[in-house]
């Protein structure tokens, strides 16, 4: 299981600043289990935001965010709210948030910070390492820790050639995958932001997650 904790209301609503329709999305699993982003959590948030004003196209509850193909099929039924929706907000761990950003152009807002770690069910690859503090608002939806070779919050390199990683021509580099995200859903402006090194005492991740980021 996966361990994560909702965002301060401040930090979702900053996220939020722009966008005057949201469609919310929380997850059945972990998220749930955690209270950070089941049901109760994500009518709590819908009422939050309607209070400041914003207008919630709808929301869907899924079992397992973090599962594709079953994220995808859900998300088809809710085709027309997410498409009348400014962005959508993700309240589940980084791996559920990442599954939404690779299922629809829509900016994506992340809703929870992953503290610790577990199985999600993206299969042959570590998408979140838990890092306690989500970056996904500023990289389209594409962890940098957990996918570019070096754990760059501000990226590319510069070692990358033809969409690769300078490691292996078989990885694709992450920072080359969030560039043509930004630039696929209109939020290149988001790259003129510098994140800053990370604070990795939230996190309570095994292991050393310092070798990273
Ligand atoms: S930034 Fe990456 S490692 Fe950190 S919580 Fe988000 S997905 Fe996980
Ligand atoms: S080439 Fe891309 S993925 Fe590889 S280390 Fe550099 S920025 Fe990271």
């Amino acid at each position: 299981m996966l361990i994560s904790e909702q965002k301060p209301f401040e930090e979702i609503l900053d996220y939020v600043t722009k966008d005057r329709v949201i469609f919310l999305i929380g997850c059945k699993g972990c998220a749930d289990g955690c209270e950070s982003g089941g049901e109760r959590q994500v009518l709590e948030i819908k009422k939050r935001l309607e209070e400041e004003g914003k207008a919630i196209s709808g929301f869907s509850l899924i079992d397992m965010v973090c599962n594709e193909a079953l994220t995808r099929m859900k998300l088809a039924a809710y085709a027309e709210a997410i498409e009348s929706a400014d962005s959508v907000l993700v309240m589940t761990c980084g791996a559920g948030i990442q599954t939404v950003a690779s299922s629809t152009h829509k900016v994506i807002h992340p809703g929870c910070n992953t503290i610790s770690s577990g199985h999600a069910e993206w299969k042959q690859a570590e998408r979140c390492i838990e890092c306690g503090d989500c970056v996904l608002e500023f990289t389209g939806g594409i962890c940098p820790i957990a996918r570019c070779a070096k754990g760059l919050l501000n990226g590319p390199c510069g070692g990358s050639q033809g969409g690769k990683c300078e490691i292996s021509p078989n990885l694709p580099c992450a920072w080359q995958l969030i560039i043509e995200r930004h630039s696929k859903i209109g939020s290149l402006h988001m790259l003129e932001e510098i994140i800053l090194p990370k604070n990795w005492d939230p996190s309570l991740r095994d292991g050393s997650p310092t070798q990273r980021g």
